[in-house]
């Protein structure tokens, strides 16, 4: 905190401030205030923004694509809110293409990984399950405990939730593709560290890249802001269709999450029917989503 003038200072200083003002010299005491409502503003806005001119990539304000007939629910375009150029370097960057990449070499990349901390305390490394010609890919953010043991992802409470969700989209597991941002179990099932999320996600980018899904649901912050890049809370954009790397994508709130609070379930509902809509899908004639 700036110390203040002693107080005989302090008195000197407003005389003389009087004494401008009695001159009629008023714009010097104006930009006095100014200046200091202007400090006074300064932390709260660095502090909403921490990072912003340096590694936020922003998201943009949606921009509604023209359109088409719509005689359909299934045939409305989605709305489609491109991520904004980036001006920080991506954590994707080096990542470039692999040529003819497959999981299965990715698998071998990964190994037996030693590269961060969280091989430490893992059972199995959770690489990723489901259809390799998935039009859908479902991240989550780690292995909880139930996929540590098994080495598959979703497989717990959650994992149950989420196949419930699948069903009720009229699809079935196997028809869609399920991995992770970190591929290893986090202790006590923690958020993963930003080291831990740099390390791993370049293999969950490659996986992308060869499954070459229509559309990437993120499930949770964690896979959102990995994937967007951004601070920004999820509820922010949940549900929006959101562009990425040529990729259409939307954030919905995590089956555990919705185990914590089942009132958001119908807010999950939403953006997967939003999803089905996308992908020309019609919920099973007894439709499940009553049982979400
Ligand atoms: N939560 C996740 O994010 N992923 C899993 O695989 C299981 C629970």
């Amino acid at each position: 905190m700036a110390d203040r003038p002693p107080e005989s200072l302090q008195q000197k200083i407003e005389e003389r401030l009087r004494y401008y003002e009695d001159l009629g010299i008023r714009l010097f005491y104006r930009d006095r205030v100014s200046a200091a409502a202007a400090v006074r503003l300064a932390p709260a806005v660095s502090t909403a923004a921490p990072t912003t001119a340096s590694t936020e990539n922003p998201l943009p304000k949606p921009i509604a694509k023209p359109l088409p007939p719509k005689p359909a629910a299934a045939a409305v375009a989605p709305r489609i809110v491109p991520i904004i150029t980036k001006s920080a370097p991506s954590l994707f960057e080096s990542v470039d293409k692999i040529k003819d990449d497959t999981l299965l070499k990715i698998r071998e990349d990964i190994g037996d990984c030693t590269r961060c901390k969280l091989h430490k305390g893992r059972n199995k490394i959770v690489f990723g399950d489901g259809s390799p010609k998935a039009d859908l890919v479902f991240i989550g953010e780690g292995p909880g405990a139930d996929e540590d043991y098994q080495g598959l992802p979703f497989v717990g409470r959650a994992g149950k939730l989420l196949t419930q969700m699948i069903e009720a989209m009229g699809l079935r597991r196997q028809d869609v593709y399920i991995c992770n941002v970190v591929k290893c179990r986090p202790p006590e099932n923690r958020t993963p560290e930003p080291d831990e999320v740099s390390t791993c996600s370049p293999f969950l980018l490659r996986q992308i890249d060869v499954l070459r899904p229509k559309v990437i649901v993120c499930l949770g912050a964690v896979a959102a802001k990995t994937l967007l890049e951004t601070p920004r809370g999820i509820s922010q954009f949940r549900g929006q269709w959101l562009e990425w790397r040529g990729r259409k994508l939307i954030a919905t709130y995590h089956p555990a999450y919705l185990l914590r609070n089942p009132n958001a379930k119908g807010e999950v509902w939403k953006d997967l029917q939003k999803v089905m809509a996308e992908l020309g899908l019609q919920p099973p004639k007894k439709s499940k989503s009553s049982q979400l």
